[in-house]
């Protein structure tokens, strides 16, 4: 093969790595949003003591089409994507985990900062102690509705409010008390409708501006350039302690973290 076949390969298998996964550019701070970012995720992996339970659901993007850019403009109004401050916050969806929720806590404890975790409804019964670790440790909570319902956006209001507020009553009844100030809709697809509902319920709808793409399992390093290049003032990064087999996050963390604390600070959302 000609170099510049081999280059073609190489960039078709960059895209089907990156098929699956956010419709942005990795890392791509203030860039169009993002949205219809993620696949549908099995409604409830299959949990174990070892790690890896593997989301079974992750399409591939075919070869010759890679998936189409979204349109600028495409999110509804009423996001939050930024801190509001310098510093750049740390978000984590799709837990509790019970094999990488703990290890993510103990990063973010050696480190001395703080996180928002978008939790699951139905993980959340499942692991009251990880829930009561997330709260202990300062930590904020971020609804991510019941079954990570990637389509919720779509459903009828009242369907939507349902699910929204399971999910809060089952994260009040292991953490009562605990403020849930956010809500971010799987998948990144959000619509005005679970915006509204989500703002009725007291929560704001919480956006990212850096998106590593952590779940499609790159290698650490992968995921640390990402959030080196995509990081600025004020930005919020999506990672994931839930989901799937987390140790390329998990590894990519303390450098993640040094990298915001030296450039902005890690924020605390508020
Ligand atoms: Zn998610």
């Amino acid at each position: 093969m000609t170099s510049r076949a081999l280059t073609a390969v190489g960039v078709a298998l960059l895209l089907l790595l990156a098929g699956c996964g956010d419709a942005g550019q990795p890392g791509s701070a203030g860039q169009p949003a993002p949205i219809f970012s993620r696949p549908a995720e099995p409604a409830e992996p299959a949990e174990s003591s070892t790690p890896a339970p593997k989301p079974t659901a992750e399409p591939s993007a075919p070869r010759t089409s890679p998936r189409p850019k979204p349109k600028p403009g495409t999110l509804p109004p009423g996001l939050r994507r930024t801190t509001g401050t310098r510093g750049v916050a740390l978000t984590f969806d799709d837990g509790p985990d019970p094999v990488w929720t703990p290890k993510v806590l103990d990063q973010l404890r050696r480190a001395r900062v703080t996180a928002t975790f978008c939790v699951v409804g139905s993980r959340v019964k499942r692991h009251p102690e990880l829930m009561a670790r997330i709260v202990r440790e300062g930590h904020q909570l971020c609804n991510h509705s019941w079954r990570h319902d990637v389509d919720l956006g779509s459903r009828p209001a009242p369907e939507i409010r349902a699910d929204l507020d399971r999910t809060n009553r089952a994260i009040k009844a292991v953490v009562p008390g605990a403020r849930i100030s956010y809500y971010r809709q799987p998948g990144g697809k959000w619509t005005p409708a679970v915006v509204a509902v989500a703002k009725d319920l007291g929560m704001t709808s919480l956006h990212w501006t850096v998106d590593p793409q952590d779940w499609a399992k790159p290698p650490a390093k992968k995921i640390v350039e990402r959030v080196r290049a995509g990081i600025r003032p004020g930005g919020v990064v999506l990672l994931h302690d839930g989901g799937g087999d987390r140790a390329a996050t998990l590894a990519a963390c303390p450098q993640v973290i040094a990298e915001i604390k030296r450039r902005y600070g890690v924020a605390k959302l508020n």
